[in-house]
């Protein structure tokens, strides 16, 4: 098992947010975390890569991370993209490629950036284009790509489709599934767009006040009309 979460407690000073999830994240494939605005997705993010106070048990590979240092739990195999992207603006595509892959020390790179120029062509076009200047679309694939020159075993990705257009969407969800099938990455997805998600992903979860309410393969999820009406309003 790549990572599995149990009891997993999480909130902001005196405010609990998540009261006590359980779920698992299997080896190179996707698994989707929805719900609503202010269900808890962004927070469950935070507390699997340290970021905030968190209470019960994940385990990242067979070892307990819960608690540990953020910089520690990435160097274990864990990358994030954050909301809002953490890409660094004023340096160009090529600069953030190098910093995405400088803690590496085998001879690799090279041939990893040519595999994200495979995966994300546009970037390979931008390289010496300050990253500030990129349409939002392209500064999430290089958010992604950065992430990924850091050779995670476990990749968070926070909407990856947030304030994009829908056809910049569709070519993201279209990377993702190659990154999906060929990468053997596993990726743990939080999204707004449900239906997006389950077509991507192998197994969801679906949160509301910090409770999983419903989980299961995404594939029956997406079949089931009451679920999709009850959460997923469509
Ligand atoms: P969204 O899709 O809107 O980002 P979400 O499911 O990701 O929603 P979270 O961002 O995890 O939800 O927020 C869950 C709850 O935690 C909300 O009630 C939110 O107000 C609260 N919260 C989030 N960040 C903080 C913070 N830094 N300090 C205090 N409360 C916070």
């Amino acid at each position: 098992m790549l990572l599995e979460v149990k009891g997993l407690q999480a909130g902001y000073g005196q405010i609990h947010v998540l009261h006590g999830l359980d779920f698992i994240v299997e080896e190179g494939g996707v698994t989707a975390l929805l719900g609503a605005n202010g269900a808890g997705k962004t927070t469950t993010l935070r507390a699997i890569c340290g970021m905030i106070r968190t209470e019960g048990d994940i385990t990242l590979r067979g070892e307990r991370i819960t608690g540990r240092a953020t910089e520690d739990i990435a160097r274990r195999g864990l990358a994030h993209v954050p909301d809002g992207r953490g890409t660094f603006m004023e340096l160009s595509v090529e600069e953030n490629f190098r910093l995405g892959a400088y803690v590496r020390s085998d001879g690799e790179v090279r041939s990893d950036f040519e595999r994200m120029f495979e995966w994300f062509p546009r970037l390979k076009q931008r390289w010496r284009q300050q990253a500030g200047t990129l349409s939002g679309g392209e500064q999430q694939m290089l958010a992604i790509a950065r992430a990924l020159l850091l050779r995670p075993k476990l990749l968070l990705l926070d909407e990856p489709s947030f304030g994009l257009a829908p056809l910049i969407v569709q070519e993201i969800f279209g990377i993702m599934r190659r990154i999906r099938d060929e990468s053997g990455v596993g990726i743990l997805l939080v999204e707004q767009n449900a239906n997006l998600a389950l077509e991507l992903a192998d197994r969801a979860y679906l949160l509301e006040t910090g409770r999983i309410v419903v989980s299961g393969p995404a594939a029956e999820i997406r079949e089931d009309e009451s679920i999709r009406r009850s959460y997923l309003g469509y």
